[in-house]
């Protein structure tokens, strides 16, 4: 836990990518979305994880509406899965991520008037 800090200099710094399961291009990862399948025993939901540090397996997705769309028609989370994913999953994640999306929106939408 100690480490890490100390030998950064001469590390150059890996920016951690993944590919988005909607356009399948390869993005940074801070730049997408984590989508979050709890361990069964958890008894949790398919759901988005903003915060990326919720347990269990992980895919990832652009933050927009259209890649999210793509995802659902290839059913491209069951793949990610390994897992049969119903559709109203997708629906779920879709009003999941236009809550997201508003919220990201009323933000900058703050910071633009504080900067005026
Ligand atoms: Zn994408």
């Amino acid at each position: 836990m100690s480490e890490g800090k100390t030998n950064q200099a001469h590390k150059p710094r890996k920016i951690p990518v993944r590919r988005c399961i909607g356009c399948n291009e390869h993005k940074e990862k801070r730049s997408l979305l984590r989508v979050v399948r709890p361990p069964e025993d958890s008894g949790g939901e398919i759901s988005l994880d903003p915060t990326g540090k919720r347990n269990g397996r992980g895919a990832y997705v652009c933050p927009n509406a259209e890649c999210l769309k793509k995802a659902r028609k290839r059913n491209a989370l069951s793949h990610a899965f390994k897992c049969r994913v119903p559709d109203e999953v997708y629906a779920q994640l879709e009003t999941q991520l236009a809550a997201i999306e508003a919220e990201s929106l009323a933000e900058t939408r703050e910071e633009t008037s504080n900067a005026n």
